[in-house]
């Protein structure tokens, strides 16, 4: 792919499991009734050919040409493995160029940038960038801008995320009975995101999270109640470096759980809700993700897998795989 205006950056310390990355609160769809982490979409990766309609929305991909690098300045990192060095919440990135680029691109995960290749503001970047803000950059447009614009982005990218998990209860065919309370809660997602800076920094997106979380949550539910045999919980759990080759999965709650370097492959995940997993170097090899509920790119990029992993269709396999 041609050098984009910069690849998303990591939140500073590795986010933890279930735990969205920004945002007022960090609460999160799988603490409450659903969520995801921060996700990506690997340089060169683009969405599959195929998927549902409602998956192949553009807008819900990050699409940097189109975005001022707010994730790379409006957001604070913290030296890890992920980030290399400690930054602040509003301070440009010391590799971000005046062009919005990122000048070191092509060596992120050699340079300890990982956390850049994983993380994914769901389109939340061009729709601040180019919607609220109609073009208007962070550095020519005054401090005051900036301020601005940098508050409104976590917002933005919360209501995004809830974009897209409404958008995937919505094209699955097991959710039908849900439809009617789907449509208009994304409709009414879709409405907030269009609000001016005033609207959205005052939002109590929180709210708004906990209303779509509760309602995913019934979904994921009734879906997974579809599964014949024993379904598992491990909502929440603690199953880092856990040995899950070959595991039958399907049905599961895994949202929230921590499976940080777990071994996974192999494993049926058909109908798991892996709603805000922490999938940190977990290993994906040869499992079956095809019918997982509310995977997201970030997660996936965070994985380890090959091309024998098998991805829901409206997500892209991460380049470094
Ligand atoms: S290294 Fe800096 S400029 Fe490059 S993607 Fe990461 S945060 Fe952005």
């Amino acid at each position: 792919m041609p050098h984009p205006r910069k690849p998303r950056p990591s939140r500073r310390a590795a986010p933890r499991p279930g735990a969205a990355p920004e945002g007022p609160r960090h609460g999160t769809v799988a603490d409450t009734a659903s969520t995801a982490r921060a996700s990506e979409t690997a340089p060169d990766a683009r969405p599959s050919e195929g998927h549902p309609p409602y998956l192949a929305r553009p807008d819900l991909h990050a699409d940097c040409g189109n975005c001022f690098a707010l994730c790379c300045v409006a957001l604070p990192f913290a030296g890890s493995a992920d980030f290399a060095y400690d930054k602040s919440a509003g301070t440009p990135c010391r590799h971000l160029r005046t062009d919005f680029r990122c000048g070191i691109h092509d060596e992120l995960r050699p340079s300890g940038f990982k956390g850049c290749t994983v993380f994914d503001c769901f389109g939340a970047g061009q729709k601040v960038s180019q919607g609220t803000f109609a073009g208007r950059d962070w550095r020519t447009g005054g401090p005051a801008v900036a301020r601005r614009m940098f508050a409104v982005f976590p917002v933005m990218r919360r209501l995004h995320e809830l974009l897209w998990y409404l958008a995937e209860a919505l094209a699955a065919p097991r959710a039908r009975p849900f439809h009617g309370e789907l449509r208009p809660l994304l409709e009414r997602t879709e409405r907030l995101t269009h609000g001016g800076p005033e609207d959205l920094v005052n939002l109590d997106v929180e709210a708004h999270w906990d209303t779509v979380a509760t309602l995913l949550l019934r979904v994921s539910e009734h879906i997974r109640a579809t599964v014949p045999g024993p379904r598992h919980d491990h909502r929440g759990a603690d199953l880092i470096g856990a040995r899950l080759k070959g595991a039958d999965l399907r049905g599961a709650s895994l949202r929230g759980a921590r499976l940080i370097a777990a071994d996974l492959s192999g494993a049926d995940l058909t109908c798991a809700d892996l709603i805000g997993a922490d999938l940190r170097d977990t290993d994906l090899r040869g499992a079956d993700l095809t019918g997982s509920l509310f995977l997201t790119q970030a997660q996936l990029n965070a994985a380890r897998g090959d091309a024998t992993t098998r991805i829901p269709p409206a997500l892209a396999r991460p380049a470094h795989w």
